[in-house]
Order: C-alpha cells, then structure tokens, then sequence
C-alpha cells in the first residue's frame, strides 16, 4: 500500500501560496483577504474554521472572521454577507456549513458576489464549471471550484496518478464533493462514474474503477471487496466516531493491497483548506 500524503503535498502548496502572498505585497502593496462566517455554534464547523483562519495567519493572507448566533435569520447572513460583498479588503467570503436552518443555505449562497465566492458553490461558478471543456481552461481562467473536488485533482497531479483514459468512481453526488469532482475529473479526460445511495452493483462497479472517490459520509463503508489491486483510493469521508476520525475506507481491510490511499486524517483534509488559500488568491487576481 502507498499513502498518497496530503498533508506533505498541501504543506508544500502552502509555502508556494505565503511566497506568491510576499509577492503580492511587493507588487501592489496590499493582502489579500478572506472573510469567514460561522453561524452557531456547530463543534467540528468550529474546528475548521480554526484551521481555516491559522491557515490565512500562516501564510500572510487577511483573515477576517464573523460568528453570528445560531438563531440568526437568513436577512442577518445576507446582511452581513452584503457588507463583505462591498468591502474591497475581503477577496474571499466563505460561509461555513452546514448552518443551523438548511432552508435558507442557498439563498444566502446566492447572496454572496460570484466574483468572491471561494468556495465555488454560487450557481454563476457551479455553471462555469460545468461549461468547461478542459482542465486547462479551468486553471486559465481562473473559476473558482469547490476547494474539496479541487484538493482531490491536485492531490492525484502532485502524487503522478495519472487520470487521462482512466475509470473514475465518485461514490456521492453533493454539490459540495462528488457532483464537482465528476465534472473535474472529466476536464482531466476520465471515464467518469457517479455512483450513489440509489446505485446497484455497487460493489461489482468499484471493483471495475481504477480511481475509487469515495465521498459518502459512512465510516468504512468500503472494504476490500470493492476495490481492484492497483487502484488509487480517495477517501474524502471524515466520520467522527468513539474510537476518532476515520474515513469511509476501512482502513485495515485494504491496508495490505497493492493500492494508492489516502489516509484519514492527513489526506483531503489538509488539500481543502489549502485550496481554500489558493482560491482566495485568485478570487484577489479575478478581482483586478
Ligand atoms: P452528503 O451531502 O451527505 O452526500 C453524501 C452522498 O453519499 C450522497 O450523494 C449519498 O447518496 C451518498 N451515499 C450515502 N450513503 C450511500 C451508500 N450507502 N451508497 C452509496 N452512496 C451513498 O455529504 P458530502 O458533503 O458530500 O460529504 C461526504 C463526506 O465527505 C462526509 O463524510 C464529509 O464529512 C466529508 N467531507 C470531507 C471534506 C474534507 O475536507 N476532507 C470536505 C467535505 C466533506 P444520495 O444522493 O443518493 O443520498
């Protein structure tokens, strides 16, 4: 077995992103900035939103952050979110979820300016990443992608996984991961499969795939029954259980195949909020 190391990978990112940060300052004389908002007091919401706001100290980006209660109403989000919409030192606004009232999530992502929205869930980025042909056009003009699905790619480039001609599993269709991921993986030319609760065979369609996304939200939901010798695993599920953190893999299962993986924690985990970095930066560039 080979650990695909993400927090390796996302710590060398990191030191790219403080030095493009230097850079940046150097040539304009500003920072970028990140504005996040957490409504409630949700406990892991809490935990990423630390991480997120170490991230932006660690690497020299503004980081301006707003905690709301948890009986806040759609009209205080989407007030706040339009005070950061018009504030030209915040580049990126993320609102984290999920919040309290589910209902009103979207609203509020509608509300935020598409041209801010570095967690690419506004419909105005969802549509641009779904008219894009390649994996090319969507670096080259800049889209901001959902950072979890971006992490993933940038794993499987930085590890030398190749993907073109591959089979691709995405086991989960959120808007968040698995719906963005598919369409990524298809900008980098794999066959792409997106399976989910209503899926058959599920187990016989894995075993086919030579890239196994799983994004599911079912602690060691997969097993080595559903995977071939020589695939490369993604395991995006972070379950919170008595015994810790694990992922949807069960990691002792697969532990002795001849596979690629990726841990948890210290695989997505790491790439997301370093992509979160990275889309604020081009949320800052689109901005000029
Ligand atoms: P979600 O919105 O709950 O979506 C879960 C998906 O899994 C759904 O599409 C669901 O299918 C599918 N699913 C559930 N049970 C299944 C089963 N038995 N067989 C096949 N498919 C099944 O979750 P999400 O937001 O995408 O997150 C997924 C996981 O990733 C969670 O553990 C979350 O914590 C984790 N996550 C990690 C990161 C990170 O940075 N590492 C970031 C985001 C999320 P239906 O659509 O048919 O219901």
């Amino acid at each position: 077995m080979k650990l695909i190391d993400g927090k390796k990978i996302s710590n060398n990112l990191r030191l790219e992103v403080e030095d493009r940060v230097k850079k940046i300052k150097q040539k304009t004389g500003t920072l970028p900035g990140l504005a996040t908002i957490l409504v409630g007091q949700n406990h892991a919401s809490q935990i990423y939103i630390k991480s997120k706001i170490k991230a932006c100290q660690d690497t020299g980006i503004q980081s301006f952050h707003h905690s709301l209660s948890e009986n806040s109403s759609k009209e205080d989000i989407i007030s706040l979110i339009n005070k950061l919409n018009k504030n030209s030192e915040v580049d990126g606004i993320l609102l984290q979820l999920p919040l309290p009232n589910n209902e009103y999530t979207q609203n509020c992502i509608n509300a935020i300016n598409p041209l801010k929205d570095v967690d690419g869930l506004h419909p105005f980025n969802a549509g641009l990443l779904n008219l894009s042909k390649s994996w090319d056009e969507i670096i080259k003009k800049n889209i901001l992608v959902s950072c979890t699905p971006l992490g993933v790619i940038y794993l499987l480039h930085k590890s030398n996984i190749s993907i073109e001609g591959k089979t691709a599993i995405v086991i989960g269709r959120s808007n968040l991961v698995g719906k963005p991921l598919s369409i990524l993986l298809l900008a980098n030319n794999a066959t792409v499969i997106m399976a989910h609760s209503k899926t058959k065979n599920l187990k016989k369609i894995c075993k086919s795939a030579d890239i196994i996304i799983a994004a599911i939200g079912v602690s060691k939901f997969l097993n080595k029954n559903f995977i071939k010798e020589g695939a490369t695993v993604i395991d995006v599920g972070i379950n919170r259980t008595p015994s810790g953190l694990c992922g949807d893999v069960d990691f002792d299962s697969v532990k002795n195949m001849n596979i690629a993986i990726t841990p948890v924690p210290g695989g997505v985990g790491p790439m997301t909020i370093t992509m979160l970095l990275e889309n604020t930066l081009k949320a800052f560039k689109n901005k000029r």
